[in-house]
């Protein structure tokens, strides 16, 4: 068992692996087995695409496919899922590189395999994802600041396979009023604050990975600044450590191609 210290570190990294394997999983298995796309549902889906296309890390060819499978979604009035699965799974089977990594877990690797993965890497891509946005439109004021949450939200709502997660977190965006994030930053913050309330209510639940205790993020270990002394969270140091921790140059391929 590695020290505390390295298993904190490592939570606190983002694998290019764990972002393509949930990006996988999500298109083949949650996208792939919904069939006749359409209306609401179509419209989530579309969102969804159009943030992966311009913002998921990919090379060219990875990007072309999304693309590509964007493009299928914006014409089409009813999608069939098992149709993007398909193109998800003949790129794999290609020799052309679409993917750099395998398909497995690195960070979000559990300790048995009940625990962690997709939830892990799903969490992980939209908050790689609303950091990136923000990133990328610095300067851009016309960009909607609700970009990446919209398809999130979206996503959740129609495609994520855990009904349950599903419906806390429509009831969270309700409470936390996600449709009145106004800045692309505020929208890293709003992700980061959801993601907290999730850790909070299941501490000690039966699906937290024994080794993996859920915690307030980030742990005090790895940003100090991040809490104020009197334990409150000081809001500008968070945002520069979540900007840090997912940008996209601080992706991690270890065990990419
Ligand atoms: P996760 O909570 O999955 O976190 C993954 C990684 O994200 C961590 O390792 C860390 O690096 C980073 N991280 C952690 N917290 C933050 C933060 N606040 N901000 C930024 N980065 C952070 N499970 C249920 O049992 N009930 C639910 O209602 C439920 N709702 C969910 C809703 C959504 C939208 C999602 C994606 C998942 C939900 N899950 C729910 C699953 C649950 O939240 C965990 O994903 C799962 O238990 C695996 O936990 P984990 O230890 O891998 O860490």
């Amino acid at each position: 068992q590695p020290p505390s210290y390295l298993v904190q570190n490592m939570q606190d990294s983002v694998f290019q692996m764990d972002l393509e394997t949930a990006l996988r999983y999500s298109l083949k298995r949650e996208v792939g087995s919904s069939k006749e796309i359409s209306g609401e549902k179509l419209t989530a889906l579309r969102n969804y695409l159009e943030v992966l296309a311009d913002y998921f890390p990919l090379g060219l060819n990875g990007k072309k496919l999304l693309k590509q499978i964007h493009s299928m979604a914006q014409i089409s009035q009813v999608v069939q899922g098992n149709e993007i699965g398909k193109l998800i799974k003949e790129a794999e089977a290609e020799s052309r590189q679409v993917f750099s990594t395998p398909q497995k877990w690195l960070g979000c690797q559990g300790s048995s395999p009940e625990f962690r993965g997709y939830p892990c890497g799903l969490w992980k891509m939209f908050h790689y994802l609303t950091v990136n946005v923000a990133e990328v439109n610095a300067k851009n004021r016309s960009t909607n600041p609700r970009l990446a949450l919209q398809a999130m939200h979206g996503y959740v709502k129609h495609f994520f396979g855990c009904a349950d997660c599903s419906e806390h977190f429509q009831e969270m965006a309700i409470r936390r009023k996600i449709e009145a994030v106004a800045s692309l930053e505020d929208a890293v913050l709003w992700l980061w604050q959801a993601h907290n309330e999730v850790n909070k209510r299941l501490s000690g639940d039966l699906t937290e990975d024994p080794k993996f205790p859920k915690m307030e993020f980030p742990d005090k270990r790895n940003c100090q600044r991040c809490r104020n002394p009197d334990e409150s969270w000081d809001s500008g140091e968070v945002l520069k450590y979540l900007k840090r921790m997912y940008s996209s140059v601080n992706i991690h391929y270890m065990g990419a191609d």
